[in-house]
């Protein structure tokens, strides 16, 4: 199907778009296509059409999907929040994890990250919109967080993931992302150690204006395979 690259080459130039606008052409967007519900055939079309990482929600989903798809080279991300008895599968099956946000559950991928691959790398899920129901550490709590990671070697703190509050007026989405904008600029100056270079965020519907406000990894699902059943 030919859909699926019309898609993607769609979603290139809003990103380009977005750039633009912001006179930027230096900074390097990765678009990461998430995957969930979608079969190997579909992941393997976006994959000609020049899409290399693919973001999965749920392990027993994305373990065959990977086996399946193990003889092309996609760097497979984990998106969606991790359960502890889970992480042992995420250290040797992921090249990223995006959601994280408990200790425990960052022992556990420093303790079965296997020894000949490289440190996983690490998103910190913040709930950027300090909603009560939400997963994620909050912006006040990130610096004792991010602490208390530093010893984990096996793994590489790489930056911060959001999703922000469903439903939001453009203004306020748009200071949600600005301030994951700042939030990373915060950490990167508490800790000089880390090389943060990674800001996840922005979907389908909200690219640009995650982009104008330091986005380098964009996760997009809809907008490159079609409405999910
Ligand atoms: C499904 C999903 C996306 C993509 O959402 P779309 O609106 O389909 O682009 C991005 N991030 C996460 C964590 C997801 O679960």
């Amino acid at each position: 199907m030919k859909k699926t690259a019309d898609n993607i080459a769609k979603v290139r130039a809003r990103i380009q778009q977005a750039l633009h606008k912001k006179h930027e052409n230096k900074q390097n967007i990765c678009l990461l296509a998430a995957s969930k519900t979608r079969n190997p055939a579909e992941i393997r079309l976006a994959h000609q059409a020049g899409i290399y990482d693919f973001g999965e929600n749920y392990l027993q989903e994305a373990l065959p999907k990977i086996k399946a798809l193990s003889g092309i080279e996609i760097c497979w991300h984990f998106i969606g929040p991790l359960q502890s008895n889970k992480s042992k599968e995420v250290a040797e099956h992921f090249a990223w994890f995006h959601a994280l946000d408990r200790l425990k559950i960052a022992q556990k991928l420093h303790q079965h990250r296997p020894a000949n691959m490289p440190p996983l790398n690490i998103c910190i899920q913040v709930n950027i919109n300090e909603e009560n129901s939400k997963s994620g550490i909050t912006p006040s709590d990130l610096n004792r967080f991010i602490s208390s990671l530093l010893p984990l070697s096996h793994l590489q703190i790489r930056g911060l993931m959001a999703i922000p509050e469903p439903q939001q007026s453009q203004d306020r989405l748009e200071s949600t992302f600005a301030k994951m904008e700042a939030l990373l600029q915060q950490c990167q100056q508490q800790f000089s150690e880390l090389t943060l270079d990674t800001l996840s965020m922005g979907m389908s519907a909200d690219l640009e204006l995650a982009i104008a406000h330091g986005a380098t990894i964009i996760r997009v699902g809809t907008a490159i395979f079609g409405e999910r059943n």
